[in-house]
């Protein structure tokens, strides 16, 4: 048997299709298309949507079958979901003729250059070209990150400005700007009136009374929870100082803050949440900064001015980026990663311009219904659970079958066999045979099943074959997948075979998503009920928890969200991936835990209140010997390298 070449090797050995004939195969019109170079495009999701209604009006233009790749409990080297997405939308594209979009996020080059590497899949089931896809793609990241850059910029020098001035009538006069010799409101002007019920148009007509409300914010500066972001591993910029320059310091006193990575930011979250550009505009000025001192209202982007130009910066950002699998079958990449820390889905403006794609009321079908295949970041647990009672909520769509991707090398660490870790060889454990600890951890995969039909879908457990795997091996994970409920248990072993090697897989997740029953999602929690309910059920009911423990920070934070009205939003709960617990070193499937929550931040414009699960961080830090260290470039320009 020949070894598999590197992903990269692999990724450079095919030469993809010009990105206008994916397009021209998807049916997109030229309108539509908007290339970046030869093999990356963005598509105008809004165009091609509105094309297609027209074309089914009387008839019922009923959506692909949506199909979400989740996975469980995993190593830190990832235990295959994007690849699996990928071998499996070749499959279905590619070998069995149905017409099939790949719907997943934008690498963050955290992992790329840190410990994890990119997140084209790998093998002989990925997304080309990989290095463009891994690196700037179509520049979202970046643009998301100038756009956060520039809202706390706002903030703080609003702050800053406000200390320094001396009257609000005269402060006032700077924040309405004159058109055409005019004083005119803008429109987040207009929307902070209407905010705080002042019902004029006319800025000469304001009293001193309503000048002083509209015009100082008096943000609290220790309530300030939006943080500047870099798309970057960078344990240093976790806790800074700003404002410690000359000229700033002896006019405001420096701010104790820190970074985050841009892919973990509210408006990536937004991004990945907004139906349109126009939700997406409504959103951002949604975006609470901090709150105001004496009154405790919330201050948000709009108050702030900043949400016209957010959207601004965002207006490309939003339109989803076509690219393709190594077997030519078409993937829209959106949004970004990161499930433990943030959403980590792909966008739902991609999935419902991917689902009409492959209606079977779209001409380019025939009648015969195509697939999207999503994935939710890390495991069902984290990445899932977001997926169903956030982004599902959002978008109003439910999958058709979840496809849980299933290793021994998972499985054994889940029954106690030594740690792996990134860039040192795999114990021997791991390299031979040994259903022992492989048994042993199946309880892994059996609970992430069970939290799998606490939403009322079909699950396929893809066993994601390793060279190393036996047969033995593999029929011990399929018996406990079968025996903890799975409705379909099969290897798979796309990465060294692409599609042809998933064609099982295919098979079984063709039978599961005709299966699928309710149409409505299943939530796992009310919406309505209070904070500390909705995260002892999160806690209780996916992760095994026995309950929850507040820090007194989390508390207080709370008490301000039910005082400003926003304790009826979802919840995202940021916590390891390594564990089904808060705690990375408790493996398979522990129980008996309380779950700390340290802090609950508010991301009103994505629409969710964010909580921090013990010692989570918001942006990793890099290793001594990190990703970046084995890439380079060659005159020809050809990258070495990437993984
Ligand atoms: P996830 O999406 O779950 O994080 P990936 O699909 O990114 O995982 O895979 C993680 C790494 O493991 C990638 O480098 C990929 O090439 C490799 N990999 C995945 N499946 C296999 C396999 N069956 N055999 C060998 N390597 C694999």
């Amino acid at each position: 048997k020949t070894p598999v070449p590197s992903d990269i090797e692999i990724s450079r050995s095919q030469k993809p299709k010009k990105v206008t004939t994916i397009a021209t195969e998807l049916g997109l019109l030229e309108k539509e298309l908007e290339p970046y170079g030869h093999y990356k495009a963005k598509v105008d999701a809004r165009l091609v949507l509105d094309r297609l209604s027209s074309q089914a009006e009387g008839s019922n233009f009923e959506n692909g079958s949506y199909i979400l790749v989740a996975g469980i409990t995993p190593t830190p080297l990832g235990e295959g979901k994007s690849t699996t997405t990928m071998g499996l939308t070749q499959a279905l594209g590619a070998h069995l003729g149905y017409n099939s979009i790949a719907n997943v996020r934008q690498p963050s080059m955290g992992p790329t250059f840190g410990v994890k590497g990119g997140a084209a899949g790998g093998g002989y089931s990925q997304v080309i070209p990989m290095d463009e896809f891994n690196m700037h793609l179509t520049g979202d990241i970046h643009a998301i990150s100038a756009a956060q850059n520039l809202l706390c910029a706002a903030v703080d020098t609003r702050m800053f400005h406000e200390s320094t001035s001396k009257t609000s009538k005269g402060f006032f006069k700077r924040l309405v700007p004159v058109k055409k010799g005019v004083r005119q409101f803008t429109v987040s002007n207009l929307a902070r009136l209407e905010k705080l019920n002042i019902n004029k148009t006319n800025p000469d007509e304001l009293t001193d009374e309503e000048i002083e409300r509209f015009a100082i914010l008096n943000i609290d500066p220790d309530s300030i929870t939006i943080k500047r972001v870099v798309d970057c591993n960078d344990r240093f910029v976790r806790e800074i100082t700003i404002g410690e320059g000359k000229n700033e310091a002896s006019k405001y006193p420096p701010r104790k803050t820190g970074m985050d990575i841009t892919v973990a930011s509210e408006l990536m979250a937004i991004l990945a949440l907004s139906t349109s550009l126009k939700d997406l505009r409504q959103r951002v000025g949604r975006v609470v900064v901090g709150t105001q001192k004496e009154t405790g209202e919330a201050i948000t982007a709009e108050d702030i001015g900043c949400a016209g130009a957010i959207t601004a910066l965002l207006k490309d950002a939003v339109k989803p980026n076509l690219m393709q699998t190594i077997e030519g079958t078409p993937v829209f990449v959106h949004a970004g990663p990161f499930a433990n820390i943030s959403i980590g889905a792909s966008s739902v403006i991609a999935d419902k311009l991917a689902l009409k794609l492959t209606s079977p009321s779209n001409p380019i079908n025939a009648g015969r219904k195509g697939f999207v295949v999503t994935e939710a970041g890390f495991d069902f647990t984290m990445g899932g659970e977001r997926f169903f009672n956030i982004k599902c909520r959002s978008s109003g769509l439910k999958p058709d079958a979840v496809v849980l991707v299933a290793t021994s090398r998972a499985l054994k660490l889940h029954g106690g066999a030594p740690d792996v870790k990134p860039g040192q060889a795999l114990p021997v454990e791991y390299t031979t045979e040994n259903i022992d600890y492989l048994r042993k951890g199946c309880s892994n995969l059996a609970k992430q099943i069970a939290n799998v039909k606490q939403y009322d879908v079909p699950v396929v457990v893809a066993i994601n074959q390793f060279e190393t795997d036996t047969a033995a091996e593999i029929q011990a994970i399929q018996d406990e997948a079968l025996k903890a409920g799975a409705d379909f248990a099969v290897p798979t072993d796309h990465w060294a075979q692409g599609g042809l090697g998933a064609l099982n897989l295919a098979s079984a997740v063709v039978e599961a998503s005709s299966r699928s029953a309710k149409k409505d999602t299943t939530f796992l929690y009310d919406v309505n009920s209070s904070v500390e309910e909705k995260l002892s059920t999160i806690a209780q009911k996916m992760y095994g928890a026995s309950g929850i423990e507040l820090s007194p920070l989390a508390r207080k934070q709370i008490d301000t969200y039910i005082q400003q009205g926003y304790d009826k939003l979802p919840i995202c709960i940021a916590k390891t991936q390594y564990s089904l617990s808060h705690d990375p070193l408790l493996k398979g499937v522990p129980t008996g835990f309380v779950v700390p929550i340290r802090e609950v931040r508010c991301s009103a414009g994505a629409g969710y209140l964010y909580a921090l699960a013990a010692e989570i961080m918001t942006i990793p830090g890099l290793p001594t010997h990190a990703g970046f260290m084995n890439v380079e470039v060659d005159e020809d320009g050809d990258i070495e390298g990437l993984f």
